[in-house]
């Protein structure tokens, strides 16, 4: 219920789409689901607590101070709370109108503000991230990444750890099969993404080879615009719109009837331009047909089955990237794909569509949460006792082996794209 004098058509703040919080009926099902509250059992962390915050600040009843903030903040969006409410709750898209809120009317510490600038200015585009890594691929090259790391401030040095060895990602480059397709094949785009392309560029090329090979016709992008994900889980609406436009020009022209991206990130977040966009009458169509053409790799896949030459033997687990599987709702393909593979044994993990912290660029701004959410998610990798964790979004890939580097643990990471190229050889 409103409070007296405020209807739903009418509430005194604008904190998020305010009639989409009535549909939550506060049965708290959706808690266990909830990372945040799995950590810390407090109800403000839970999903049901988020909603009410959002409309005490709604109807203002409450104050947007450091405590409110913090509870949001602390949100990694991965919507586990959408797959577990049985009332439908957009829950995706009550968080994202309230970061706008927050970011709009909350003064953080200098270090958190500083932390988000440097993310928003460099993680968005490819150009400047590879010229900021160049140096450090050097030190890379020549083993002095540890020394490096000895000489830095704390904050640096927790996001050094989370960034792979810059020469790992060329072991597993371009081992797919080549393939060249018919004419009049269906034709797929694999969305290169901003991070993805600098730092994980395998999982995208192995990803065209295996379609290729499937029988699909790859097409390429005119231009790569990020997608706009990170923004709008950081509360930057405006310019998600502003890479969704630049995005929705280039699918369109890329004449592509299928898109695929290698982090299920992107993928929701372009599976949500026909929303993001839907008041833009230039844009709108273009949009919502973006959006209708978005497909996982898996599923492509599962339609023409590869046929590797040799057994890979080894037993892997999998993990479900939170887009993957609470966004699009794929979690049986990948795994078929991957038990059609000879050799291969899959032993499931507990929990394994609980979120590995990494969320964006949630690891970075929320490093406490994030580092206790990774060390749940390696124990249940490394009680499988499997050789391989399989995922197919990087952003969780640097974040679980970043845990399990610093265990020394000999289990790999690997993205389903580049695993699939290895097991196919
Ligand atoms: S999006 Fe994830 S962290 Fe946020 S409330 Fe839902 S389940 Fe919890
Ligand atoms: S979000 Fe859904 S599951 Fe959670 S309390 Fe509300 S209605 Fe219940």
């Amino acid at each position: 219920m409103a409070e007296p004098g405020v209807t739903s058509s009418n509430p005194i703040r604008d904190v998020c789409d305010y009639e989409l919080l009535f549909d939550c009926v506060h049965c708290g099902l959706c808690a266990e689901a909830c990372p945040t509250y799995v950590v810390t059992r407090c109800e403000m962390d839970s999903p049901r607590g988020r909603i009410y915050l959002m409309k005490s600040l709604a109807e203002g009843r409450i104050d947007l101070d450091d405590d409110a903030a913090r509870h949001l903040d602390l949100c990694l969006g991965c919507r586990g709370c959408e797959t577990a409410c049985p009332s439908g709750v957009h829950y995706g898209r009550l968080i994202e109108g309230a970061r706008s809120f927050v970011e709009r009317n909350h003064r953080r510490g200098v270090l958190d503000r500083l932390k988000r600038h440097a993310v928003s200015a460099i993680f968005p585009y490819p150009n400047r991230l590879r010229a900021l890594l160049a140096p450090l691929k050097l030190v890379d090259h020549v083993g002095l990444r540890p020394a490096l790391r000895a000489i830095m401030p704390p904050i640096a040095r927790d996001w050094l750890d989370l960034l792979p060895p810059l020469q790992a990602n060329l072991r597993l480059l371009a081992k797919a099969p080549t393939a060249t397709s018919r004419a009049d094949a269906p034709a797929v785009v694999v969305h290169h993404g901003c991070v993805a392309q600098v730092l994980a560029d395998s999982e995208n090329v192995n990803s065209e080879r295996l379609l290729a090979a499937a029988g699909y016709r790859i097409v390429q992008l005119e231009s790569t615009s990020c997608c706009g994900a990170l923004d709008l889980h950081s509360g930057n609406a405006a310019r998600a719109r502003d890479f969704a436009r630049a995005n929705v020009r280039a699918l369109k022209k890329s004449g592509a009837d299928a898109i695929v991206s290698g982090a299920s990130g992107c993928s929701v977040a372009i599976a949500e331009y026909g929303d993001l966009l839907k008041d833009e009458p230039e844009f709108a169509e273009d949009a919502r047909a973006a959006s209708s053409k978005v497909r996982d790799l898996s599923s492509l896949l599962l339609d023409a089955p590869l046929k590797p030459k040799r057994e890979f033997r080894c037993r892997i687990t999998y993990h479900d990237a939170c887009h993957l599987a609470h966004g699009l709702g794929v979690r049986e393909a990948p795994r078929r794909l991957l038990a059609s593979i000879p050799g291969v044994t899959i032993i499931e993990m507990p929990e394994s569509d609980l979120c590995c912290g990494s969320a964006g660029s949630y690891n970075l701004t929320e490093p406490t949460m994030a580092r206790d959410l990774a060390c749940r998610k390696a124990d249940n990798i490394v009680a499988t006792g499997a050789d391989y964790v399989v995922l197919a979004n990087p952003g969780c890939e640097f974040q679980i082996a970043a845990e399990l580097r610093h265990r020394r643990s000999k289990i790999e990471v690997v993205h389903l794209a580049d695993f699939l190229a290895m097991a196919s050889q």
